[in-house]
């Protein structure tokens, strides 16, 4: 379902003009997020963006304020701001992330999005990505046959190398070593792609 932007609303948005603020506010759907025209940050997919007229009507579609801009003076508390973010991480934890792309996806800074999430969550959003992709892997060790390089590629590491000596320091084993010990059975399990045989 696409939305169709007036050009002068999106020109404002990725012009970032202050003139159209409180004329309307845009919300993206990839990260549920509400920001004022001239918010500062990355330019939006448009297919992605959703116009309203007011800030009252994008929260009651479930968006919510952005961190930077606060559109009409609204403050996300900081724990559902991590939160949120911390949902988005676990389905897109097998992109490229950096500290910095995770800052502009939830549109905030990368020195405040790094305290505010150790404060919150206890560890670094690094980690908890590191974290995720760990468990993901070690669970496609145990219920597929999968090559390690495959599965390191699923979860976010494509390079086999860095995958393997991380996937050792953390959980003390390589993941083959891993798998021989936990593979489950020889049930017929879901794989990461359909290979013949
Ligand atoms: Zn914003």
């Amino acid at each position: 379902m696409k939305s169709r932007i007036p050009d002068t609303y999106w020109k404002a948005i990725i012009e970032n003009d202050s003139a159209y603020d409180n004329t309307f506010f845009y919300a993206v759907r990839t990260t549920g997020i509400f920001c004022r025209p001239s918010c500062k940050s990355r330019p939006p997919n448009k297919e992605n963006v959703r116009i309203f007229k007011n800030a009252k009507l994008a929260q009651l579609e479930h968006f919510r304020p952005c961190k930077r801009c606060k559109p009409n003076g609204l403050r996300l508390p900081d724990e559902e701001w991590i939160e949120q973010l911390a949902e988005w991480i676990d389905e897109n934890y097998s992109e490229p992330l950096t500290l910095d792309s995770l800052a502009e996806v939830c549109h905030g800074s990368p020195y405040h999005l790094q305290r505010t999430f150790k404060r919150i969550k206890g560890i670094s959003p690094m980690k908890y990505i590191q974290q995720i992709r760990l468990a993901k892997a070690a669970h496609y060790l145990k219920i597929t046959d999968e090559s390690v390089t495959n599965i390191g590629s699923a979860v976010g590491y494509p390079n086999t190398a860095y995958f393997v000596t991380l996937f050792k320091e953390v959980m003390a084993k390589t993941p083959r070593d891993y798998r021989k010990i936990h593979r489950i059975g020889k049930v017929e399990e879901e794989n990461l792609d359909d290979t013949n045989e």
